[in-house]
């Protein structure tokens, strides 16, 4: 245990729809995930490349907004997408496909996964894979579980449904669900940048987002550093050894 994984602790079940999240991972669990490289939280790379993330879309306005913005800067970001909105809204998954950008698996309806059994995980995330695959005809490979929570169940099915489970860098996350303002969002994601990063945003949460109007200033003061927006799985081959917790 080290003094980075005491930092990350608190921002493991902040979430928009995660309110009914109350248990925490173990600091035990924590470390021999990380220490085993199954959760990936970064990534180390030689490039100056950022990966951006985007929960619990898609949203008809939010995500479309969204982007827009992405498309503006030739931005390529993950799309955590729940099963329940992708019915809805098949055609912005579509859009997202079709403009490069990488879709992932962040289960069929956003509930609580702390007290669901072995086969109540496994129907969450298959239904949104079958979901998705029915639009897009293919697969993805990503899973993020709602609020980050994970267990040992939570972890042992998404690796049997074959998944890499992805969480976000610990000072990497925009908090844009709690709006605290565009400026804030702005200095939390810029003044923490460094290759390699997975930042956490929401394409979707209650009432109107702030996490557009960040963008339009993140996105090209970043660039002009030299930074590249990548999808996670170009970040992750990118270089194939992933950060641990403690190397952060
Ligand atoms: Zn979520």
């Amino acid at each position: 245990m080290n003094i980075w994984s005491l930092l990350f602790l608190p921002f493991v079940c902040w979430h928009p729809f995660h309110h009914e999240v109350t248990a925490m991972p173990v600091e035990q669990q924590l470390h021999q995930y990380t220490q085993q490289g199954s959760i990936i939280k970064r990534v180390q790379t030689d490039h100056r490349w950022i990966a951006l993330t985007f929960d619990d879309g898609p949203d008809p306005q939010e995500t479309i907004e969204i982007l827009d913005i992405l498309k503006q800067y030739q931005a390529k970001a993950t799309f955590f997408v729940v099963g329940e909105q992708v019915t809805k809204y098949p055609d912005i998954i579509r859009r997202e496909v079709s403009e490069g950008h990488e879709l992932a698996n962040h289960t069929y309806s956003h509930t609580n996964f702390n007290h669901l059994s072995k086969e109540q995980v496994k129907q969450e995330i298959v239904k949104s894979e079958n979901e998705i695959l029915s639009i897009t005809g293919r697969q993805t490979t990503l899973f993020r579980p709602p609020g980050g929570y994970y267990n040992d169940l939570i972890m042992m099915t998404a690796e049997q449904l074959g998944y890499s489970v992805i969480l976000w860098t610990w000072y990497q996350d925009s908090k844009d669900w709690s709006k605290p303002g565009v400026h804030q969002i702005v200095k939390r994601v810029i003044s923490n940048a460094h290759p390699g990063d997975i930042v956490l945003f929401h394409d979707r949460i209650s009432g109107k987002s702030q996490t557009a109007n960040a963008l339009k200033v993140i996105l090209p003061e970043l660039q002009k550093q030299g930074y590249r927006f990548v999808t996670i799985s170009q970040l992750m081959d990118s270089n194939q050894i992933r950060y641990q917790i403690g190397e952060n």
